[in-house]
């Protein structure tokens, strides 16, 4: 099982060999920390994640990360659920993310990964909720990641996931 940590920052300089981005089915970069890793990455990352596409909800593939800085050589795509009020399968979907996530991470032979907190921004995941499942399917899942490091980018996430990994 991965060492997990809960930090503050930005997940486009965080000390990895692979960094999740939050992406949707086109992969061609969006809002929130899809624009952030797509900028850092530069316009190569688009172009890949177009050859890729569409990527369905719940699914992952992986890319090289351009001009992300070193130690970061990729980028994991994975597309959150919308929140819908719960009753479609949502819970699932994330839970998903972080388990293909993970499969892929371990094709690529990452063994360290950043995650965003997947789908709690735009696509409006209930946080605690999402920070829950972030940490019971990391451990529930097995893998050769060595170290899962889950980047919150305000307070009340990195509350929300120190809280979930005390519990
Ligand atoms: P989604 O569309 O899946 O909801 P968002 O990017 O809108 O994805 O939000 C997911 C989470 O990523 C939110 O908690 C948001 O605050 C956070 N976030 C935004 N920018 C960054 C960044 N540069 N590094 C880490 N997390 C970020």
């Amino acid at each position: 099982m991965p060492v997990v940590e809960v930090v503050r920052g930005d997940i486009t300089s965080e000390d990895v060999d692979a960094v999740v981005t939050a992406a949707n089915e086109s992969l061609l970069g969006g809002g929130g920390v899809d624009g952030a890793i797509h900028r850092a990455a530069g316009p190569r990352l688009a172009q890949a994640g177009a050859a890729l596409a569409p990527c369905d909800p719940g699914d992952a593939v992986a890319t090289p990360a351009f001009d992300l800085d070193p130690p970061i050589r990729h980028v994991i795509h994975t597309v959150g659920p919308v929140w819908e009020g719960g009753g479609h399968g949502e819970a699932d979907v994330l839970a998903s993310c972080y388990r293909r996530s993970l499969e892929v991470a371990d094709e690529i032979g990452a063994r360290s990964v950043a995650f965003p907190a997947i789908a709690t921004g735009v696509y409006g995941f209930p946080a605690d909720q999402a920070a829950k499942i972030a940490i019971s399917t990391i451990r529930a899942t097995p893998t050769r990641v060595e170290r899962v490091r889950l980047v919150a980018f305000d307070d009340a996430t990195y509350e929300l996931l120190t809280a979930a990994l005390q519990g």
